[in-house]
């Protein structure tokens, strides 16, 4: 795997589990990284690969939101301080257990996989916000910004330069996951990060996107909400069940 640079300093990589893209920003401070993946092995080489852009250990960790495969691997950055929305620290701290013990036993993982997420020590967010929270580190600004209930009641979105980082605001390649969504919530969600969109938005699956593909998927979810089929029978499914 290797870096894709999105802006100065700016990066994401793509891995092909889950076709997962995280995030990375380097800093006259150190590097910042964004989402943690699934599981130790995942974690170990997110690490391994960080240390191409620097040597030294990520200094943040920003968790997007609570699911399993963007902070499981929280716990393999033990030199790193953890940042995340406060909900995304409450579901961790009141949940993670639970959610864990619940992949660990799944038969639509991999056994490999279930057995390494039950492995997982969960380490939530230690530094975490309600709306909006900055990093000022050498000359550059990190800025996370709370917009909404949306995929979850958790997701932030980070910018930095014109580069906006989604999390699972917006998934490419694949329809949006609504299992633990606020669908309608999410359409006005979107509809408040779309100004922010002014370069590069990068998604938490899939490939770098545009404030076009914003527009478009925010279009999506208003007609599945409105009850079109736009999305898989099952999808459809899990929207009209969180109405
Ligand atoms: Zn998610």
């Amino acid at each position: 795997m290797s870096w894709i640079e999105v802006g100065t300093d700016i990066f994401c990589i793509r891995y092909a589990p889950l076709d997962q893209t995280i995030g990375a920003i380097l800093t006259g401070e150190g590097l910042v990284v964004i989402d943690s993946r699934s599981h130790r092995v995942h974690a170990r080489e997110l690490l391994n690969d960080l240390r191409s852009l620097d040597a030294r250990a990520p200094i943040y960790l920003i968790n997007t939101h609570y699911h399993w495969d963007h902070s499981f691997g929280n716990d393999q950055f033990t030199a790193s301080v953890i940042v995340g929305h406060m909900k995304t620290r409450q579901a961790l701290v009141s949940r993670g257990i639970a959610m864990r013990d619940e992949l660990a036993t799944a038969d639509w993982l991999e056994p490999e996989t279930a057995q390494l997420i039950g492995e997982v020590e969960i380490a939530a967010p230690t530094i975490t916000f309600d709306k909006l929270m900055s990093l000022m580190l050498g000359d550059r600004q990190i800025d996370m910004t709370y917009l909404g209930r949306a995929h979850t009641d958790s997701d932030i979105v980070i910018t930095v330069d014109d580069t906006l980082f989604a999390g699972d605001l917006i998934e490419v390649g694949a329809p949006p996951s609504f299992g633990d969504s606020f669908p309608l919530e999410w359409i006005e969600t979107l509809e408040r990060m779309t100004p922010l969109c002014g370069g590069p938005v990068v998604p938490g699956h899939g490939d770098v996107v545009d404030r076009a593909f914003v527009e478009s998927q925010t279009y999506e979810i208003r007609r599945a909400v409105a009850g079109e089929p736009v999305y898989p029978d099952d999808v459809m499914t899990q929207i009209a069940e969180r109405m």
